[in-house]
């Protein structure tokens, strides 16, 4: 029997999509799980999480390039089963043959589509026109600017003529202003239909970046990935960012970002486990944050697109921030404000020997990582352990990268809050030296407890 038809396909349909990774003789990890989301004829959306959360992998099912573990992925109603034709993707580096001229690395994609040299060499000059790099045909790759490669980047896919473009953190290695003329350059083409483009998927790690192009911008959550919210953009192109429409959005979507789901809205702390995920950044960073929010104009209370602008940090590592700080009960969030906990104001407030305790005190409560890797330390008669078994506890729910990275970060925090030590050319982890001999004196000179009873 015929499937009854449907009056309209969207252009992408993705339903219940799954997709783990099996880690090295390991257990299976779950990067995709339940992932909804349609691209309509005519429409640009954007795709805004955090690094790690599974977007690349997600644009890489869309375009056929690798297969989901489940769900249903479709293209214009027809199951995507491989390399999509009519989909093409742009990826954040500028993956381009440096022994090859803009114009080979422009016309690749046709010469495997099996097009003739002819009709190659026409389109390709068409796109490389198109996207401002005429006259730059028979440079090489290293002759030209970051801006530029990208370029070269978007042409490979313009060329294609693609049904659905697929951007993959195109403008991310780009400096501002690069990256927001490539932005005009390529919506003006889109806008003005110069290219046969039907649907455009951009993912980003910035907001305002998302909100300037998309008519909907979708948050995608971590661990596993999925669409997690939801926000459309109805303003026209083109779009004032300082208007105070422009600003509401971007602060909405702020909120969404950085609400944690697990921890509910009760205020208490989450129960986080030993594969937590450690954000990444530096106490030093924490330490800069929480002073620039107790300072003025913020004066304790910050709003999120504001903190952003006056520190100059890009969305991502303030990300990272942000949840350090909310991990380690040092600020909280509400509703796209960050203002600090009392912890937080008494941190601010504490010369350097008292930040480290009262670092070192929310270390051990609220990272179980940290508080693990302590109490190792502590039972241990040598007060030292490896540091690969503790590598090897994280690889049961990290990838090796990952469990490296989390596993780095904790030493680091744990080195500045003096819970314990790590010796580099070793890699071996001890307790501080002043109280292993604190231990070692005790040891020696009481009578212990035994002998007491
Ligand atoms: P994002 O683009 O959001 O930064 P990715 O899709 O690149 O995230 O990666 C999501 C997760 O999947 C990461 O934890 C990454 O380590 C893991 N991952 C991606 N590709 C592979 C692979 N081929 N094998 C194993 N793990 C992978
Ligand atoms: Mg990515």
């Amino acid at each position: 029997m015929a499937e009854p038809t449907l009056p309209t396909h969207a252009l992408l349909e993705l339903r219940g999509v799954r997709k783990t990774f099996r880690t090295p003789e390991r257990h299976e990890r779950t990067v995709l799980e339940g992932v909804d989301f349609r691209l309509e004829e005519g429409e640009i959306v954007a795709l805004l999480g955090k690094s790690g959360s599974g977007k690349s992998t997600l644009l890489r099912i869309m375009a056929g390039l690798i297969r989901a573990n489940g769900g249903d992925v479709l293209y214009r109603g027809q199951a995507v089963t491989g390399p999509a034709r009519g989909i093409s993707m742009v990826f954040q580096s500028f993956a381009l043959f440096p022994w090859l001229t803009v114009q080979e690395n422009v016309e690749l994609g046709l010469e495997a589509a099996g097009i003739g040299p002819a009709e190659r060499e026409e389109r390709a000059a068409e796109a490389i026109d198109m996207i401002g790099l005429g006259g730059f045909e028979s440079a090489f790759p290293k002759e030209l600017s970051g801006g530029m490669r990208q370029r070269v980047g978007c042409a490979r896919a313009l060329v294609m003529r693609p049904d659905v473009l697929l951007l993959d953190e195109p403008f991310s290695a780009l400096d501002v202003l690069t990256s927001e003329t490539l932005r005009e350059d390529l919506l003006d083409l889109w806008a003005e239909r110069k290219i046969p483009t039907k649907g455009i998927l951009l993912v980003s790690h910035n907001i305002e970046e998302a909100v300037s192009m998309a008519d909907r911008v979708l948050v995608f959550s971590s661990d596993p990935g999925r669409v997690r919210a939801e926000v459309r953009v109805g303003l026209p192109q083109p779009r004032d960012t300082e208007s105070p429409a422009f600003r509401q959005i971007v602060d909405e979507i702020y909120s969404l970002m950085t609400a944690h789901v697990r921890g509910g809205g009760t205020g208490a702390q989450e129960q986080l486990t030993l594969g937590y995920r450690l954000p990444d950044t530096l106490p030093g960073k924490m330490a800069g944050l929480l002073e620039t929010i107790a300072e003025a104009p913020f004066n304790g209370r910050a709003d999120l697109p504001q903190l952003a602008e006056e520190t100059e940090l890009e969305d991502d590592s303030l990300f990272h921030l942000f949840e350090a700080l909310r991990v380690m009960g040092l600020a909280r969030i509400v509703s796209g404000d960050i203002f600090l906990t009392q912890l937080g104001q008494s941190f601010v407030d504490a010369d350097d020997a008292k930040r480290k305790d009262l670092f070192a005190e929310s270390l051990l409560r609220n990272i179980p990582l940290a508080a693990h890797i302590r109490k190792v330390l502590d039972e241990r008669r040598d007060h030292r352990a490896p540091e690969d078994r503790f590598l090897q506890e994280l690889q049961d729910y990290l990838t090796d990268d990952e469990a490296e990275r989390v596993l780095e970060t904790a030493i680091t925090w744990g080195r500045y809050a003096e819970i314990f030590d790590y010796d580099y050319n070793s890699g071996v982890l001890m307790l501080p030296e002043d109280e292993e001999e604190e231990e070692a004196g005790a040891d020696a000179s009481s009578p212990g407890p035994t002998a007491a009873e």
